[in-house]
Formats: C-alpha cells, structure tokens, sequence
C-alpha cells in the first residue's frame, strides 16, 4: 500500500515513524511519504489561507495549493481521505474496506476546513472519502489521519503477526470484545473469573460471548439497533 498525507504541519505525523506503521514501513508492506502543503504555494509567504466568502469568523484553507498538491502525489483513481468533523462516521468495517486499496491520500484540513471546490474537483479523478473521526471538533485533521491510518494499516494482509486477534477484536463482529486477564490469577483482592481458569474452551467461549453481549448491551446499545446511511440520509433500522 502507498500513503501519502498532505498538511500544513508535517511534524505532528511524526509518530508514523513508530511502532505499527513504522514496522509496516520496515516490512515492505507500507510506503508512506508526509508532505508540506506549503511547497505548493505560490507567493513569497507561502500563503494556504484566506478569508470566507459570505463572512464569519476563521479562515478557509485556498484551492490552488491544494489542487496543485493533489495534481503532484494523487494518481487518477487514488483513493482521497478528508478526515472532516461533517464526515461520515469512519468504522471498522471502513478501516477493512481502505485497508485493500493500493493508493491512500490524506488531505489534512486547518482552520474553517478546506475550499468545497478541492473536494468537488478530485472526484472527477480520485474516491473523495470525508470521514470523520467522532462528534467533536479537532484543531486539524492530522490527529485524525493517524488515526485513521493506524486503523487501516493493522489490516493489510500480513501486517500483524497474530492475524486471528483481528477476528476476535471489538467491532470485527458487531460487538464490543469481552474483558481480558493475564497473570497472575490473584491480584491485590480481584480474582480471574472461574470460567477462564477451567480450561474448559466451551465455557471459555461462552463465558466471552455473554460479557461481549453484556458490554455491548451497557455501552453501545446503537451497535445492537444500528442505524444506516442511505444516500446521504439516515435510517433507523427496525428494532
Ligand atoms: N469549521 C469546521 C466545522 O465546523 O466542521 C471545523 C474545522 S476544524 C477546526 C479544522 C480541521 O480539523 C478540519 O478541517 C478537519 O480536517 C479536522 N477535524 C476536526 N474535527 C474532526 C473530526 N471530528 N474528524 C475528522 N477531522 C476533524
């Protein structure tokens, strides 16, 4: 897989030297380059912003920087990821569905966001992705884009080691994993529960299954009723 992330502040996606992607890096299976928006810029202050049109408060990131970035790293039919607080929610399964793609770029939003034109421009040529990363508002889509690109890069076929934890992680099944325990058994007056000290795997598993339901259930009761997006718009299944 190829990443290449495009921002404003090119340091804050220094973690992608470590751990994870960093190994994915060393393995072969990832290649990933950070660019500065602002070689992009054509003025002699290196210029990404200006003021809204139809007013208010903030800046608006410009297009031409942007269109002429995204000429130089994204090839037609790249796949464009805008982490965006007006995205749709990004998931798992989304992780899992990115994670078999060949070419990601991410376009790291500041200020007011990015000029609407940038989006509708790519689409002519690349898959515009605006996700977002949860209801609330990040100074930027950098964090955003480690996130993101933490998610997706633990699913490229080869990446992990133990690649059956994946199956048994939360989300993967539509419910939240079960709580786990290592040694040792006894600890400052909390026992491990009985269940997973029997070596009995029947009741192992269904001892993790029940928790799974339960926590789901306390937690994230929407996981169990989901709601779905269908062209645009959102539907509440039947309960
Ligand atoms: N004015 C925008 C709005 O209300 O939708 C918020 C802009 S925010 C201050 C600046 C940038 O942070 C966004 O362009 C986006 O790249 C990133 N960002 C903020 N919150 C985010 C979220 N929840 N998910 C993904 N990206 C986010």
């Amino acid at each position: 897989m190829r990443i290449d992330v495009l921002s404003i502040f090119p340091g804050y996606l220094a973690p992608l030297e470590l751990s994870l992607p960093g190994k994915a890096r060393a393995k072969g299976l990832l290649d990933l380059s950070v660019h500065d928006l602002r070689d992009w810029a054509v003025d002699k202050h290196r210029t990404v912003d200006d003021t809204p049109y139809g007013g208010g408060a903030g800046m608006v990131m410009k297009p031409e920087p942007w269109g002429a970035a995204l000429d130089a790293v994204a090839p037609d039919g790249a796949v464009l990821v805008v982490p965006t607080p007006s995205g749709i929610p990004f998931s798992q399964e989304i992780a899992a569905e990115l994670s078999t793609r060949e070419h990601l770029v991410f376009a790291c939003g500041r200020y007011e966001g990015i000029d609407q034109r940038v989006l509708d421009e790519a689409a002519g040529r690349l898959e515009v992705r605006e996700l977002s990363l949860g209801d609330y508002v990040l100074n930027g889509g950098e964090v955003a884009a480690l996130a993101i690109i933490e998610a997706v890069v633990r699913l490229i076929p080869g990446f992990m080691g133990n690649a059956a934890s994946l199956d048994e992680e939360s989300h993967a099944d539509g419910l939240l994993e079960y709580p786990v325990y290592t040694k040792p058994s006894s600890w400052r007056g909390h026992d491990v529960p009985e269940a997973l000290l029997s070596g009995d795997h029947g009741r192992i598993a269904a001892w993790r299954a029940e928790q799974s339901e339960r926590r789901t259930a306390e937690r994230r009761p929407d996981l169990r009723h989901p709601s779905t997006l269908v062209d645009g718009r959102e539907l509440r299944l039947a309960e």
